[in-house]
């Protein structure tokens, strides 16, 4: 540990808003990750640009996470500082004309219930996916009928040379898992979306519809990180991976789940290093069976 980083780090936060030597494995779904040097809860703007500045200054690393649902990391954890963006950085607010601002780290299901309340329809598709406003962004989030770049009309976000940009929609090119804040390390920190005037009731029964489905469909009572890989073109992952007899493949505690094969799940303590090479067996006997290229979804962070 750096003593005076960490000196200077504590005249910018809290003590209660970082955490040294934490286990990543309680910040992802997964529950898989060794310790980061140093986790960081910011609570506004200016503590980020000051946590970052500082990180610079001694070329210490720094990734942002949101709920860590699309994360699979080293068990060797991350040799730099982590900032997350969690409750407390995730205020709401919902002007009469349907125009929503909420920051980072909102999560999408609080979202959610918070527009349907208020009787607004166009985001019951994001109700069940585990991820923060942050994440969901910067993934271009998408479920069933919906995905982000339906909703979101601008963003607020953070370059790494530290300006804040107002991107349009355009200019946050969303598209199929990806975005200007991935190619160009952007953080986002707020979005704006809107939405129009619905019927609560018929919003709120499609919320419990699409989570019924996901109920039905996904192996939601164990620890995942939601679909592993992209959906290649012209295929469904989850298929290929079901029609090369993988379903239940296992790597010591990481498995492909048999009730939705495009899910590996950590079905047994799991390292990431099992995670990993399931990830590599999978890749390899879907490409010599099918030819078909498939590509991670989830991001890795860490040495692997
Ligand atoms: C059971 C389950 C079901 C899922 N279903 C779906 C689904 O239907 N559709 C879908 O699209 N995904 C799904 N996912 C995957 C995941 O929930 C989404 O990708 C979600 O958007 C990730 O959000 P997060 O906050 O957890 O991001 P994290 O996992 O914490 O981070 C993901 C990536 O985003 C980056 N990031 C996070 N916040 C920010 C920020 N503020 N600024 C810049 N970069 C940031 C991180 O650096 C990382 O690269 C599912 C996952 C699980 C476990």
């Amino acid at each position: 540990m750096n003593d005076q980083f960490y000196k200077e780090l504590n005249r910018i936060l809290l003590e209660n808003q970082i955490k040294l030597h934490e286990r990543l494995e309680y910040h992802t779904s997964l529950h898989i990750g060794g310790p980061a040097d140093y986790l960081v809860t910011p609570r506004s703007i200016d503590e980020i640009i000051k946590v970052i500045d500082l990180c610079k200054q001694y070329s210490i690393p720094y990734y942002i996470i949101g709920n860590g649902s699309n994360l699979l990391v080293s068990d060797k954890g991350y040799r730099g500082l982590i900032i997350k963006f969690d409750e407390h950085f995730s205020n709401i607010s919902i002007s009469e004309d349907g125009l929503v601002t909420a920051q980072a780290g909102v999560m999408l299901s609080k979202l959610a219930h918070e527009l349907a309340r208020q009787e607004y329809s166009g985001f019951e598709f994001a109700c069940g996916i585990p991820g923060t406003l942050g994440g969901a962004v910067t993934m271009n989030a998408s479920a069933y009928d919906g995905e982000m770049k339906q909703c979101i009309i601008g963003a607020k976000v953070l370059s790494s040379q530290g300006k804040i940009l107002d991107l349009t929609l355009d200019e946050l090119q969303l598209g199929y898992r990806t975005s200007i804040l991935q190619k160009e390390n952007y953080i986002l920190l707020e979005a704006t979306m809107k939405f129009a005037k619905g019927d609560k009731q018929q919003i709120i029964s499609k919320m419990k519809e699409l989570n019924g489905r996901r109920r039905d469909k996904q192996p939601l009572e164990q620890y995942s990180a939601g679909s592993t890989f992209k959906r290649p073109q012209g295929y469904y992952a989850g298929k290929l991976i079901q029609d090369a007899g993988l379903s239940g493949y296992q790597v010591g505690g990481a498995a492909v789940s048999e009730k939705h094969c495009g899910f590996v799940i950590n079905k047994d303590g799991a390292t990431a290093k099992d995670f990993y090479q399931i990830i590599q067996d999978i890749k390899a006997i879907v490409k010599e069976k099918f030819g078909v290229e498939l590509e991670p979804e989830v991001k890795m962070l860490g040495e692997f």
